[in-house]
């Protein structure tokens, strides 16, 4: 029996952070199951659409990813517009790209928020996780309480590479999306 109240959600989700942490590839292992270790960086805009059964609804994540313009380490407004939530990412064994978690959440949060004003939900990844432990997340009180200053919803050690976390990232993301709704 077909049921009229199955809901459809479409979200624009946006996946941030410098250029070579692994934003192309989180997308490409999540939307494509498959990993390329070929460095080629994107040029223009790149779309992909994941979807997800979730209950009895439907939730569709349209994943926007930056295409080469992130070694400016600002975005327009018109590319952040509408979002509903956002992946920001850095590269663990990159030192430098984790102390730009914070200019990135700074510049989405300056242009970006719900109709209700708040900031608009945000996971943090610490992709490249297969590389070995790292020295900024081997404390997990210390990531917890950088989330909690710094307003992300939770974050995930994740390899696209090795298919860790990318999943469990992305539902914690739509869970708190549909819960701020
Ligand atoms: P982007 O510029 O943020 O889109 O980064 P890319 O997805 O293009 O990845 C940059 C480089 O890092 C590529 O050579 C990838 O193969 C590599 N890479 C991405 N994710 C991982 C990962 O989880 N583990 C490892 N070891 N390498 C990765
Ligand atoms: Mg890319």
């Amino acid at each position: 029996m077909q049921n009229n109240h199955n809901k459809e959600h479409l979200y624009k989700i946006l996946v941030i952070g410098d250029l070579g942490v692994g934003k192309t590839s989180i997308i490409k292992r999540y939307v494509h199951h498959n990993y390329s270790p070929n460095y080629r960086a994107t040029i223009g805009v790149d779309f992909a659409l994941k979807v997800l059964n979730w209950d009895q609804e439907t939730v569709r994540l349209q994943l926007w990813d930056i295409a080469g313009q992130e070694r400016f380490g600002n975005m327009t407004r018109v590319y952040y517009r509408e979002a509903k939530g956002a992946f920001i990412v850095f590269d663990v064994t990159r030192p430098a790209s984790f102390e730009a978690i914070t200019k990135w959440k700074e510049d989405l949060d300056s242009k970006l928020t719900l109709a209700n004003g708040k900031p608009v939900a945000t996971v943090l990844l610490a992709n490249k996780c297969d590389q070995g432990r790292d020295v900024l997340t081997n404390n997990g009180i210390k990531m917890e309480q950088f989330c909690q200053e710094n307003g992300f919803v939770g974050w995930y050690e994740t390899s696209a590479k090795e298919n860790i976390n990318i999943d469990e990232a992305a539902n914690c993301l739509v869970k708190h999306i549909i819960a701020s709704e």
